[in-house]
């Protein structure tokens, strides 16, 4: 029988032979390799807009799949309602507040804007690369799109996408004016920027060939890298508008402009699958789909919708945050096709690669992710047992359990937007009960806003708050 000191040693010379094999961490008892993971995100795409998540005309039969081989969340939470501080607190983990990537001025990034993710933050890809991970990022990114900001600058090896949304560098005079122009929108009308790593490639961007031009990307980074440990991020320009999608889905959807762009973005994810699939590396590699905000509302049916959620991007409704998700890992999922109803973050994507990984999470910095592993693998409950909702700097609303509780509304790109409704005492709606958040039930449960107001005043002793990197304005040259 072996003692302690050499059943010690044992294990020590064991960990080493792993560590020479390319680094495998504690969660890895036994692989080989850490798992790859591909993000894909969407843009504005609302809860209700996949046909795995009850839209009645959108057809999506590869993210139906991906639910059906998976594990489907209802309860998924984006930590913004709006792109840019949506995406910085995926890469980070860390609610944008943290980070100054949000701004009650400005609300996302604009091409004269000077600002960006910090250097400071530690970023997925950044993370990953301390294992080995070839990383990859092909679509949109809006986290600053000036050289220190990029994300070659960021963690990943390589980059194709634009840097921004697609309705921005609006050219002046071309198209109809106001909103009209979306209704029919054509390529030439926004400068938007394609780039390859530091460089534009192209200006304006075809942008009717740009979900397809992604997939390629993505799927010959995955072929090219298929035996490293990979991170893909796929953020999605569509469905964002101006609406645009290539020849071969034109009209091919009941619902209209909307859904070809949708189920174009439901190929892509089909095309993925499928090279993992093909390259046998499914079972060694986690999926995650989901959306970065809700759905855009007053683009009429240029935009989605939230389903039975309340309201849609730009507030702290549920149909601003609460996304489609959908998790994929075969053979690892257990219980494929199940729906979980158990909380989830984006930001918990970023803790729950670096613990599959085996890296660790920083702790020199207050992260807000947790683990998913249990809800992924379904033996516990999950770990994130609440949500913040930020609109800017303000925290609007918090849910604590079932329980969510608005401190302040506010609707958001209506004619009203610019009024903010202070609750006193708060809102507080049982969203097991009323997912559509109709039913103030605040008289009937005052010790859950205590509950509530504790969590609250905990989360706001440890917040630091930075400058925002929103409100940086472009220097041009002169100043
Ligand atoms: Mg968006």
């Amino acid at each position: 029988m072996r003692d302690n000191l050499s059943s010690f040693s044992f294990t020590k010379a064991l960990g080493a032979v792993l560590v020479l094999l390319g680094g495998v961490g504690p969660a890895l008892r036994g692989a080989e390799r850490p798992p790859n993971f591909v993000i894909i995100y969407a843009d504005d795409l609302g809860y209700g807009d996949l046909g795995c998540f009850g839209h009645p005309t959108i057809r999506t039969p590869h993210l139906d799949r991906m639910a059906d081989e998976g594990l489907r969340f209802t309860q998924f939470y984006s930590a913004s309602s709006v792109c840019t501080p949506s995406r910085a607190a995926l890469m980070t983990g860390r609610l944008p507040i943290r980070s100054g990537m949000c701004s009650d001025k400005r609300r996302v990034l604009f091409p004269d804007s000077g600002g960006g993710i910090p250097a400071s933050e530690i970023t997925l890809p950044e993370a990953l690369k301390t294992r080995g991970y070839a990383t990859g990022c092909f679509g949109k990114w809006h986290l600053g799109h000036l050289p220190p900001f990029l994300p070659t600058s960021n963690g990943f090896d390589t980059y194709y996408g634009i840097p921004y949304s697609n309705d921005m560098d609006r050219i002046a005079g071309a198209g109809p004016k106001g909103r009209a122009i979306f209704w029919e929108p054509r390529t030439e009308y926004w400068n938007v920027p394609l780039m390859r790593d530091t460089e534009v490639i192209e200006r304006p961007t075809d942008q009717t060939t740009i979900t397809r031009r992604y997939t390629e990307q993505a799927v010959s980074f995955i072929h090219e890298h298929r035996d490293d440990p990979f991170l893909v991020y796929l953020p999605h320009s569509m469905v964002h508008v101006p609406l645009f999608r290539s020849a071969s889905f034109e009209g091919i959807s009941a619902r209209g402009l909307y859904g070809d762009c949708v189920e174009e973005v439901d190929w892509s994810v089909g095309q993925v699958l499928q090279t993992l699939r093909d390259l046998k590396l499914d079972r060694q590699t986690l999926v995650f789909f989901s959306s970065d905000n809700g759905p855009w509302l007053p683009f009429r049916d240029h935009g989605g919708t939230a389903g039975l959620l309340r309201d849609g991007k730009g507030t702290t409704f549920e149909g601003g945050m609460r996304e489609p998700t959908i998790a994929w890992w075969p053979g690892r999922i257990t219980a494929p096709g199940r729906v979980t109803l158990e909380l989830g973050s984006t930001m918990d994507i970023f803790t729950t690669c670096l613990t599959l990984a085996g890296v660790d999470v920083p702790a020199d910095r207050v992260t807000d992710g947790v683990d998913l592993s249990p809800v992924l693998f379904d033996n516990g409950p999950s770990n994130r047992k609440f949500v913040l909702y930020y609109r800017g700097t303000q925290l609007m609303a918090a849910r604590l359990g079932p329980w969510k509780a608005h401190f302040f509304t506010q609707s958001s790109y209506q004619k009203d937007s610019r009024e903010r409704h202070e609750h006193t005492p708060p809102l507080l709606y049982h969203l097991g009960h009323d997912p559509s958040e109709r039913f103030n039930v605040n008289d009937e449960h005052p010790e859950v806003l205590v509950q509530i107001d504790a969590l609250v005043t905990e989360h706001r002793q440890h917040l630091v708050a930075p400058p925002s990197q929103l409100e940086i304005p472009l220097k041009t040259d002169g100043d």
